[in-house]
């Protein structure tokens, strides 16, 4: 089942090409990782690819991302490894509704029951749904634990608790809700503007142009791309590890590099290759 998945999606992720570590394919995307922070009261908690972050405060804890089934038990283990209780996590954000971000939303709810989960319109009902009712990755090996959100996320929504405010992108396309969010914290002494890019990928059997896998995703991907190219990223982070290179940029942190995460030329690079991948399937299917 997952294997299957992991071939489709981990396809995607290496048509991004320069920006896939040599080492993700010999191993799980869903693989644990040591959690660490990243900026003031930020820290990655996800699995090897799969990408969760949390975000503390006095008020209450924020969890942006699931991940799959086996990534969400490892975010709630990941947030105690970091002493903080996952019961207090009080906002439940998500990038999309793919199962490889959305599927430990449930895992992490039941250690968080007073989490509020929040969704764009066009995602969360397939949330609700555990991952049915998605124009292409159709089929069980595709679903997972239904999550209904609480909250129904509107284009530019900002989402505030305990200092935190994150504003949600939607920027569609990957998928038709997909949510890109950006928030300001400190990064080595300095306030940044950090980005979650959702996903630019262009899957690997989507239809674009005339036939789409979805009405108005061509459009959207236009839509979303126009937006991206104008949003703050400084500290450039997204749903993949592999998007923006985490792997080296921890081990600069590691070695003394105290804002390797921020990364503006890398971010706007990483648009330009995602758009030109996009633009070429789009003409080749379109010719
Ligand atoms: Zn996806």
């Amino acid at each position: 089942m997952k294997s299957l998945a992991y071939g489709i999606l981990s396809a995607a992720v290496l048509g991004a090409a320069a920006f896939v570590s040599p080492a993700l394919s010999a191993e799980a995307p869903d693989a644990p990782t040591q959690p660490f922070k990243i900026g003031e009261g930020l820290y990655y908690v996800g699995s090897v690819d799969y990408a969760a972050y949390l975000l503390t405060s006095k008020a209450g804890l924020i969890v942006l991302d699931g991940g799959d089934a086996e990534t969400g038990k490892q975010v709630v283990a990941n947030i105690k490894a970091l002493g903080f209780d996952p019961a207090q996590v009080k906002v439940l954000l998500n990038t999309h509704q793919h199962f490889d971000h959305a599927a430990g939303l449930a895992t992490i709810k039941r250690a968080a029951p007073a989490a509020r989960l929040y969704a764009s319109a066009a995602d969360g009902p397939i949330i609700a749904a555990g991952g049915q009712g998605d124009p292409f990755l159709k089929g069980e090996r595709f679903h997972y634990e239904p999550l209904k959100p609480d909250v129904t996320l509107k284009d530019g929504q900002k989402v505030a608790l305990g200092g935190w405010t994150l504003t949600a992108h939607i920027t569609g396309g990957h998928t038709k809700g997909c949510t890109t969010w950006t928030f300001p914290v400190t990064v080595a002494g300095k306030v940044r503007q950090a980005q979650v890019h959702c996903s630019s990928s262009v899957l690997p059997g989507y239809k674009l142009g005339k036939t789409e896998t979805y009405p108005g995703q061509t459009a959207d991907y236009e839509k979303s791309f126009a937006t991206w190219k104008q949003l703050p990223c400084d500290v450039f982070l997204a749903s993949h590890a592999s998007f923006y290179g985490l792997k080296a940029k921890k081990a600069a942190l590691d070695a003394g590099k105290a804002d390797a995460f921020v990364d503006p030329a890398g971010c706007k690079a990483f648009y330009v290759k995602q758009e030109a991948a996009f633009r070429a399937e789009l003409k080749r299917q379109n010719p």
